[in-house]
C-alpha cells in the first residue's frame, strides 16, 4: 500500500513514512494510491465482533507492510486498554431509528482519543525504526492539547511541548494537561491569546534550521492515520444494521466525516453522510450552495468546531473531481489567495451523492440539549447537540437508521450543558482523580525566542 498526494507532485510513500510526514511536501494531503475494498460478506462478518478485531482488519489493509500484524495488534490493544467502555465505540438507541455512537470513552473524554491513542503508538514505532527523535509542538485552545498529551505521554524518543493561552482554557482542560505525570510532556502557559500561541508555533516551524535540528513535528489533524483509525467505527456501527444507515457528524476540520467517505470507498454501504456544523458553517455553505469560502471564525458553544477552513475537505474534493491533482493544485492555489472556490457542477454532483449538510446555531444547540434531557433524562455535550439538531431536522426515508456521532462527554462542557438543562454533568470518577494531581506548567511571555530557548534547554542532554 502506497500513499499519494492530492496535489500530485510528491513521490509515493509507505504508510510509515506518511505517518511521520503528516503533510505532503507539495502542500497536499496523503491518500491511499488505491482504496482497499472489503466484500459485502467480509463486512457482514464484522457484525458483533470486538472493536479491536475490526480495527486490526481495517487498519491492516491501510498500513500495508509498514508494520507486522503482531505490531499492529499490540498497538491497538494498548491504545484501547485505557477506554472506560470495553466496546470502545458503543451504539445506544435514543429513539425510533435514532442512535448515538458514543466516541468519548477515551482518556480525555473526546473522540480525538480514538485516533490519537493508536497514532501515537504507531508513530513511536515508525520513529524508532527510522532512528532519531521527534519534537512535537502544538498550540491548543483546550481539547487537542490534552488528547495529544494522553496519546504521546511516556513514548520513547518523543518530547512534547504544548502551548496554551494562560487563563483562557477551562479549569478542567488546564488540569487535564498540567497534571500529567509524563516527563516527556512540557506545558507552557503563554501570557497572551490562543492566536499568540499559535503564531509562535507557526513561526518556530518556519525557522527551518531550528525545526530540522530538533525534528519538529505537528500533531496533525490532517494526518491520514487519524482518518484510517476513525474509519473503523463507521464499519462497526453500520454492520449492526440490516440497511445502510445515515451518519450525522458534528464537523469542524472535516476529518471525522471524511473517515466516513473512506469507509464507503472501502466498500461500506452508507445511506448519507450528514455534515452538521455550528455557525462556523463553511462546510454547510460549500455543500449546499456550491461555494467553499472562508469566513471569520467566531466563538460558539461547540468550540472544537470553530474553524475558518476545513482542511480535510481537500481530500473529498480530490475524490469528487476524479482524482485530478491539477484541478486541486489550481483550486487550492486560488483558495490560498482569494479564500474562495466555486465548485464545478460535476464536483457538486459527485459530493451530493454521499453528503448532505446542515448548520445549527447556539440557540438551537441549547434547545436540543434541553429537549433531549427532557425526553430521555440523558445529557449530551454541545458538539453532539449540533449533530442531533441536524438529525431531528433531517428528512430521510422511513426505517433508515440515523446514527449521531457523539464526540465529547457532557462533563467536558459543563457551562453549556447547565445553561440548557439546569443539570451539572458529573465528571467520571477516573478523570476527577487524575485532575487532583499536582500541576506542572511553565509561564512565559508571548515571545518566540523564549519558547525556542525553553525547548532547546529541555532537549539538551543533562
Ligand atoms: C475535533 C472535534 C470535532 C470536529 O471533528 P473534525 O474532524 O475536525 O471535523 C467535533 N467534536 C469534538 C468534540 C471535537 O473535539
Amino acid at each position: 500500500m502506497r500513499y499519494l498526494s492530492t496535489r500530485g507532485h510528491s513521490p509515493l510513500i509507505s504508510f510509515a513514512d506518511m505517518l511521520l510526514a503528516g503533510l505532503a511536501p507539495d502542500g497536499g494531503l496523503y491518500l491511499p494510491e488505491v482504496w482497499p475494498r472489503f466484500s459485502p460478506l467480509e463486512i457482514a462478518n464484522f457484525k458483533g465482533r470486538p472493536y479491536a478485531e475490526v480495527a486490526e482488519i481495517v487498519l491492516g489493509e491501510l498500513i500495508g507492510d509498514s508494520f507486522s500484524r503482531e505490531e499492529l495488534k499490540a498497538d491497538i490493544t494498548a491504545a484501547y486498554a485505557g477506554f472506560s467502555d470495553p466496546r470502545i465505540a458503543p451504539l445506544s438507541e435514543i429513539g425510533t431509528d435514532l442512535y448515538l455512537l458514543e466516541l468519548f470513552h477515551g482518556p480525555t473524554l473526546a473522540f480525538k482519543d480514538v485516533a490519537l491513542q493508536i497514532l501515537g503508538r504507531l508513530f513511536a514505532r515508525a520513529l524508532k525504526r527510522k532512528g532519531g527523535r521527534a519534537t512535537v509542538l502544538a498550540a491548543t485552545s483546550g481539547d487537542t492539547g490534552s488528547a495529544a498529551i494522553a496519546a504521546l505521554g511516556g513514548l520513547e524518543n518523543i518530547e512534547v511541548f504544548v502551548l496554551h493561552p494562560q487563563g483562557r482554557v477551562s479549569e478542567v482542560q488546564r488540569r487535564q494537561m498540567t497534571t500529567t505525570a509524563f516527563t516527556n510532556v512540557h506545558n507552557i502557559a503563554i501570557e497572551g491569546s490562543f492566536d499568540d500561541a499559535q503564531a509562535i508555533v507557526k513561526d518556530l516551524f518556519a525557522e527551518t534550521a531550528f525545526a530540522k535540528a530538533v525534528n519538529l513535528t505537528a500533531v496533525n489533524s490532517i494526518n491520514f492515520a487519524r482518518i484510517a483509525a476513525q474509519a473503523v467505527y463507521y464499519f462497526t456501527a453500520a454492520s449492526a444494521f440490516d440497511v445502510p444507515p445515515v451518519f450525522v457528524v458534528p464537523t469542524g476540520n472535516f476529518g471525522d466525516v471524511f473517515a466516513g467517505e473512506a469507509a464507503m470507498r472501502m466498500g461500506l454501504p452508507v445511506d448519507t453522510l450528514l455534515v452538521a456544523t455550528n455557525s462556523n458553517d463553511i462546510m454547510a455553505r460549500a455543500l449546499n450552495d456550491g461555494v467553499y469560502e472562508a469566513g471569520k471564525a467566531e466563538p460558539t458553544l461547540s468550540p472544537s468546531m470553530d474553524i475558518q477552513v476545513a482542511s480535510n475537505f481537500e481530500r473529498a474534493l480530490f475524490e469528487a473531481c476524479g482524482r485530478d491533482a491539477k484541478f486541486i493544485r489550481r483550486e487550492m492555489g486560488l483558495f490560498a489567495t482569494t479564500k474562495r472556490i466555486v465548485l464545478p457542477p460535476d464536483v457538486r454532483k459527485a459530493l451530493s451523492e454521499r453528503y448532505a449538510a446542515a448548520r445549527c446555531d447556539d440557540g438551537e444547540t441549547l434547545a436540543t440539549i434541553a429537549r433531549f434531557y427532557q425526553q430521555t433524562g440523558r445529557l449530551i455535550d454541545p458538539h453532539t447537540a449540533v449533530a442531533l439538531t441536524a438529525a431531528y431536522n433531517f428528512k430521510g426515508c422511513e426505517k433508515v437508521p440515523v446514527v449521531v456521532l457523539s464526540t465529547a462527554h457532557p462533563a467536558k462542557f459543563p457551562a453549556a450543558v447547565e445553561e440548557a438543562s439546569g443539570q451539572i454533568p458529573e465528571l467520571p470518577p477516573r478523570l476527577k482523580e487524575a485532575l487532583e494531581g499536582e500541576e506542572k506548567c511553565h509561564l512565559m511571555a508571548a515571545e518566540k525566542a523564549l519558547v525556542r530557548g525553553f525547548i532547546e534547554a529541555k532537549l539538551r542532554p543533562s
